[in-house]
């Protein structure tokens, strides 16, 4: 395992509002919508990160600043363990795409598919770029002669979203941020563009960050998960063990929310409402919809922490870890005082040999 993109309590702020003058001499404060707050995460080469939480939970902000596309309110982001800031900036864009969600938004109706992927030679490319619009575009399963004189407007969804992944390969980057790329096509195309994803990533070693709301496709396709609520990461691990069995609560209404193992099933709406960002509850910001909720939920935040291979915000678990370890730490001094005397306590343990 390489690591090759990391953040270090990263943040996205966002002005609620533009104060006049008169409202900053009157003191009035700014308020901020926290879009991303405090967000550490690793991405490995050659691994698929998904990224999932419901809109509003601050992924697609998060996959913005990792693809260079937005700047942070503060905190820090290192590419290949080098920080991004303004010098290394210009030397890593090209190693660095997105695929967006909507192919009927991204793509400029008007050009030709020759074009739009030129056009992301022009910055990045070498010198035989007619070779490259077609070696890049045959990648993706397009036939060059049939396709590159078409407009995108032509063009089906499957098309149009087969011609974003190209132009995204086409400077030959190491990583992508695919922003919910298949949410906006038919269930039968979901799967054959899942499908390319899955086989370019193979052929040519890329390491995706997947953002997507739906857990089937991020299970279908990553390796490892990160689960965002309210703008902040809530349990983060190998996405089979979470899927086989996940431990924050939110986590487990997001399972709930699917009601099929397909990766194109519809999903249920989810149970209760996402919080406010410019005014999140105090404490845990899932206190209002969790059924596990007690007492310290509502007045303390809780921090991300290890349990096991597994990075969980939750009281429960920290509560869980402790005990855990004190019935360890209790049960080890046990053996050890049943392995050194063969008895357990006052009572010789019958049949036991020591
Ligand atoms: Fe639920 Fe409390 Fe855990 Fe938050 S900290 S998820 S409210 S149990």
């Amino acid at each position: 395992m390489v690591e090759l993109v990391r953040t270090e309590s990263l943040r996205r702020y966002f002005a609620a509002e533009k104060l006049g003058l008169l409202e900053k001499l009157a003191g009035r404060k700014q308020r901020y919508i926290k879009a991303v707050d405090d967000v550490n995460v690793v991405l490995n080469k050659n691994e698929t990160t998904a990224l999932v939480g419901e809109s509003g939970s601050g992924k697609t902000t998060l996959g913005r600043m990792l693809a260079t596309l937005d700047t942070p309110t503060s905190g820090k982001i290192f590419y290949s363990g080098v920080e991004l800031n303004e010098d290394a900036l210009e030397s890593v864009r090209h190693k660095v795409q997105i695929v967006f969600q909507n192919p009927y938004e991204s793509l400029d109706p008007r050009m030709s598919i020759r074009q739009i992927i030129e056009e992301a030679l022009t910055r990045y490319g070498g010198d035989d770029r007619a070779g490259r619009v077609k070696e890049v575009l045959e990648a993706v399963g397009l036939n060059y002669s049939d396709i590159h004189y078409r407009k995108a407007r032509d063009l089906y969804g499957g098309q149009r979203q087969r011609v974003a992944v190209a132009r995204a390969m086409a400077a030959n980057p190491e990583f992508i941020v695919l922003d919910e790329p298949t949410s906006a096509l038919d269930a039968s195309v979901q799967s054959q563009v899942l499908n390319l994803l899955v086989q370019l990533k193979k052929q040519y070693g890329y390491t995706y960050l997947f953002i997507t709301h739906n857990m089937m496709v991020a299970r279908y396709i990553s390796d490892r998960i990160y689960i965002m609520y309210a703008g902040k990461v809530v349990e983060a691990g190998l996405s089979e063990e979470v899927f086989t069995d996940p431990f924050h609560p939110y986590t487990k209404l997001l399972m709930e929310s699917v009601p099929s193992l397909e990766p194109t099933a519809r999903l249920e709406p989810m149970k209760g409402e996402a919080p406010s960002l410019l005014n999140p509850p105090p404490g845990c910001r899932f206190s209002p919809r969790c059924p596990y909720a007690f007492d310290r939920c509502f007045k303390e935040e809780p921090r991300l922490h290890l349990v096991g291979q597994r990075l969980v915000a939750c009281h429960l678990f920290e509560d869980r870890e402790r005990r855990n370890f004190r019935q360890s730490s209790f049960m080890l001094l046990a053996e050890t005082a049943v392995w050194r005397t063969g008895t357990w306590g006052p009572w010789p343990l019958a049949g036991r040999s020591c």
